[in-house]
Parts: C-alpha cells; structure tokens; sequence
C-alpha cells in the first residue's frame, strides 16, 4: 500500500510538471469553421437524387470533415520494399486504376516527389494491432487486414495558425489483382473525405469486403458531394500559386 502510495504521490508530481512545464506542449486553438465551393466536378455531376447517400454514416473529426480544398490532390506511391517487389506492377496498375476512377470526381495527379504528396500509398499490409480484453486479461489480434487509411494533422507555416491533413494508405500486395482494385477504391473514398461506411452492399464504401467487388456508386458520389458541402478546419495544404 505504501509503494502505491509513492508511486501515485510521484506520477501525480509527474503530470503537474508536465502540466506547467511551458516547453511541455503548445495548445493551439482550432482554427475556425470554413466552407469551400463545391469542386467543379463534383458541383457538374448530374448525380440520382433518388439513388440517396450514406452522409448521416460519416463522422466528422475534431477539424471538421476531411477534404480537400486544392487541387489537384497530390498522390504519391513510394517505391516498392522487399516484401512488394513480386507484386509491384498488379498493385501499381490496382492504384492507377482507383485513381482514374476518382478523378471523374475530384482532381487527381500522381506526383513524383512525396514532399508535394496529400495522399502516400505504402505497398505493405497493415501490422496487426493488439488489443487488451480486460476482463479476459489477455490480448486479442483482430483479422489480418489487406488495407488500412490514416490521416494525420500538421502545422502549416503562417500566421494566423492553420492546420493541413495527409493521409497514408498501406495496401497488402497479397491480394488478386481484382480485388486490390476493389480495396484500392476504398481506401482512396476515406482519403478523399468519406470518412465512414456505407450499409449497403453495392457501394464502394461498404464495410467489409464482399465478393461484388463493388464500384464508385451514385450513392458513393452524393455522399462524397454531400461531404464537400461541409466546414471544416483544413487549410489548403500547399501556398496558393
Ligand atoms: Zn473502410
């Protein structure tokens, strides 16, 4: 009890250093609300009203909804690690593929220079992440994934203070050509603002992969415009030309 006592006497000490300690950390306050024009494609899109959307489906995030308000958005393939190297065209084809796709939609180039990139794509399947069931008091491995899209935040240079997203997407190479594609349009919807799942079988952002290998639906693009409508805290990442 008394080692307890010490111990949470010392952490306790910790986080109030922690706290006041000025190099600490800097709290920055979030930039405010803003709303963007609809990108011309997207406005241009006769769309099918009677089709629907899955919009009520896709969380806003602490910085608002996740898009892009520059274009064309950047997208960067690094080249291929070991594990890659067999597989390296179909997969590249796959990415190509999904990109051409999207870009009815929304502007896309692929970019030689991963400084310039919005969008990294990462030929590797996504490390398994362990998860501690308390009550069980052991650790669970979910399924293997083939693919997995992750967004993180960054401070642009400037005043006033301005926030920039990048999303990195790893793709299993262990996958058949068709439904790398498959996987590949999937993950590129989340990056390109979808940030939820669709209920529905028969759209591109459907939850789990099935065997419909489904493409872009209507339902898939009313929601991504639906998505374009709202404000959020991103800033164009790269300085107005
Ligand atoms: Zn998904």
């Amino acid at each position: 009890v008394q080692n307890r006592f010490w111990f949470g006497l010392a952490l306790a000490i910790a986080i109030l250093i922690g706290l006041a300690h000025p190099g600490f950390s800097q709290n920055l306050a979030l930039p405010p609300l803003k709303t963007y024009p609809l990108p011309p494609l997207l406005a241009q899109w006769p769309g099918d009203r009677q089709a629907g959307d899955y919009f009520d489906r896709i969380q806003p995030t602490a910085v608002g909804y996740l898009l892009w308000s520059q274009f064309p958005i950047q997208v960067y393939i690094e080249p291929p690690p070991d594990e890659c190297q067999h597989r390296f065209s179909g997969w590249l084809n796959a990415i190509l593929a999904a990109v051409d796709e999207w870009n009815e939609y929304l502007p896309l180039a692929v970019t030689q220079r991963p400084e310039n990139a919005n969008i990294i794509w990462q030929c590797q399947r996504p490390p398994l992440r362990a998860t501690l069931n308390r009550d069980r008091q052991q650790f669970e491995f979910p399924v293997a994934r083939n693919a997995e899209a992750r967004y993180h935040l960054y401070r642009l240079s400037g005043d006033p203070e301005r926030l920039a997203h990048r999303f990195t997407i790893q793709l299993s190479p262990h996958q058949s050509d068709a439904d790398t594609l498959a996987t590949a349009r999937h993950e590129l919807g989340h990056a390109l603002g979808i940030w939820g799942h669709s209920p529905t079988e028969t759209d591109a952002l459907y939850a789990e992969q099935t065997r419909l290998l489904a493409p872009i639906s209507a339902r898939d693009v009313n929601t991504l415009k639906r998505v374009y409508q709202q404000p959020t805290r991103l800033s164009p990442p790269r300085p107005s030309p």
